[in-house]
């Protein structure tokens, strides 16, 4: 039996039009799940007996099961079943402009980043379409307010899920669904270059991060397994070809790591780097854990560090701390399991 959050709006059309039925239920179908919330079949009040009957009997509404969750203020962290008893996590985190929800596309991560607790579980599988659909719309469910923005930054490396990932941003993009808009979804990859090609030739309009971490080979070599693949100066290549090309902004996502990629030469080395690319940087201060082998950058360096790329006329944030109290560092609550 096939999840219905599989199914794009046209895969959906094709389903109705394969039972010899009229395209339009699929809209019916679509406007029942995304908008009116409904979990089972039988719920489609547009449907008859018989209809509800023959599609139940195909397609299922599973939902993910919710194992643990931890509240802070302004997150949210929810651990998820699979079907297959796998956890992943999802967060949310409210703003002032909306609620944002980071969502898993892997069970574990094989990139192996040193600072991050989901590359320390190796990867078990990619996450189905559906499986990410869901992590939204549990967060919708437990909000009870529409989610309006999607970042693609939890346990997993999305362009190693390529194509479902790229098959969710078309789910949630939809405006029959959940009409979240292009500009309104994130995803951050690692740096695997022929992925960023493809995916600048997709015209999505999405936006892309790139977790940099470092101002050159050295560092991030040591931090980062996948430089010694696609080295830093390749991929700042192919970044400039992407926003040549989109016309889009790169943010590069920089964690503030003590003693590691901290200092105020690494911070000229980065401004060095990113000069005259339309970019921004994002320096996140490290969440530490029970497992960490690195300590966070104190608040002086980080700010330091914030100055040195800001004098050099780089656009620079630094990224509010979410949910430090709720084990928010990516995959820490999965690992307790
Ligand atoms: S930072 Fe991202 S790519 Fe690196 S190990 Fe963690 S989940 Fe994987």
């Amino acid at each position: 039996m096939k999840n219905i959050f599989n199914y794009t709006l046209v895969e959906l059309e094709n389903y109705f039009l394969s039972i010899n039925e009229k395209k339009y239920r699929a809209h019916q179908l679509y406007d029942f799940i995304y908008n009116k919330k409904i979990n089972i079949i039988n719920d489609v009040t547009t449907f008859n007996t018989l209809l509800k009957e023959n599609i139940s009997k195909e397609i299922s509404l599973d939902t993910l099961t919710l194992i643990d969750k931890k509240v802070s203020q302004d997150t949210v962290k929810f651990l998820f079943e699979l079907d297959d008893k796998e956890k992943i996590e999802t967060v949310i985190m409210k703003h002032d402009y909306g609620n944002s929800v980071c969502i898993s596309t892997q069970v574990g991560c094989n990139m192996g980043c040193s600072f991050c607790e989901s590359g320390r579980l190796k990867k078990v599988r990619d996450l189905e379409v559906y499986e990410m659909v869901l992590q939204v719309l549990m967060a919708e469910k437990h909000l009870n307010e529409r989610v309006s923005h999607v970042v693609i930054m939890g346990i997993g490396e999305p362009f190693d899920n390529y194509a479902n990932v790229l098959k969710f941003i078309n789910i949630i993009n939809d405006n029959k669904g959940l009409n979240i808009g292009s500009r309104h979804i994130t995803l951050s990859t690692c740096g695997i270059i022929p992925k960023i090609k493809d995916f600048m030739n997709e015209g999505l309009g999405v936006n892309l991060a790139i977790s940099l971490h470092a101002p050159n080979d050295i560092i991030r070599d040591k931090i980062m397994p996948i430089n010694k693949v696609y080295y830093i100066n390749n991929l700042i290549k192919i970044v400039r070809e992407y926003i040549q090309k989109t016309n889009r902004r790169v943010t590069f996502e920089y964690i503030m790591l003590n003693d590691i990629n901290d200092s105020e030469t690494d911070a000229l080395e980065l401004s060095r780097l990113l000069r005259g690319i339309n970019c921004y940087i994002n320096l996140i201060p490290y969440n530490e854990t029970s497992n960490s082998a690195y300590k966070k950058s104190n608040k002086e360096k980080i700010l330091r560090f914030y100055d040195i790329l800001k004098k050099n006329k780089i656009n620079v944030t630094i990224r509010k701390e979410f949910g430090s109290d709720i084990d928010a560092a990516c995959g820490q609550l999965r690992s307790k399991y």
